[in-house]
């Protein structure tokens, strides 16, 4: 299966990648939907992270979520950020789309990067809409000042898309990459949050790498089901690519 992915990767014309959150369980970052991680079991996160409770309960929406947050800023990115940094690189991928707001990709150094709900580099007052690092959302955290908030009054939010907002403007640009992409490989998501659920559908052909099955199973080029980690290091050493 590996050799048929490196075949596709190297007749492909235009390749792009979609990752979600089981490329990062690897680095320490729970994925919500996997099971035994317990998360889904104790709350559900489309209400937790969802705009509608950050507005009617700040305080516990950011005693919640900078937990969960602050984890992902102390991890580091594992062999699948580092292959598919490198595959971009070296010309097999053209881009990244991904709907991790983890930074992980980020700090691998992949270049053409989209990252469709957002990320944890930066934040906004939702008043005046100065701009902020997303450090002084934790610094202000730490200090015991809950919620955040400007030198005006309002209030600091991240900018990650939550549920309940509207999707970002690098899921617009994502889009339309998409339409040239002749191949896609899709990793560590389970492909049942929309709209990014639909991506697949802009492509000619896909290849699916994950745990667990997803709906897409059955139109893919090919499917493993296995921990991304091992898959890419194959792919790394089958395309003699450095990472
Ligand atoms: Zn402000």
């Amino acid at each position: 299966m590996i050799d048929r992915i490196v075949q596709l990767l190297k007749s492909a014309r235009y390749a792009m990648a979609l990752t979600g959150a089981g490329i990062s369980t690897e680095s320490g970052i729970p994925d919500y939907r996997s099971k035994g991680t317990g998360l889904w079991e104790k709350v559900n996160p489309a209400e937790m992270a969802s705009i509608s409770y950050m507005l009617s309960n700040p305080k516990e929406f950011f005693e919640f979520n900078i937990t969960q947050w602050s984890k992902y800023a102390d991890a580091e990115p594992n062999v699948t950020h580092r292959v598919i940094a490198a595959m971009e690189k070296a010309g097999y991928l053209r881009g990244i789309i991904t709907q991790n707001i983890d930074n992980l990709h980020y700090k691998a150094g992949s270049k053409n990067l989209f990252e469709v709900h957002g990320h944890l580099r930066t934040a906004h007052c939702m008043n005046c809409a100065k701009k902020y690092e997303f450090d002084e959302l934790v610094n202000q955290f730490s200090k015991g000042i809950n919620p955040p908030r400007c030198t005006c009054g309002g209030l600091i939010r991240p900018d990650v898309v939550l549920f309940g907002d509207p999707m970002s403007g690098d899921f617009y640009r994502a889009l339309e990459q998409v339409q040239k992409c002749d191949l896609l490989i899709i990793a560590g998501s389970s492909l049942q949050v929309y709209p990014v659920a639909e991506i697949p559908l802009y492509c000619e052909k896909f290849i699916i790498i994950n745990r667990e099955p997803t709906p897409f199973d059955e139109r893919a080029e090919v499917v493993i089901h296995d921990t991304a980690g091992k898959v890419f290091e194959s792919i790394a050493e089958k395309l003699d690519i450095y990472y």
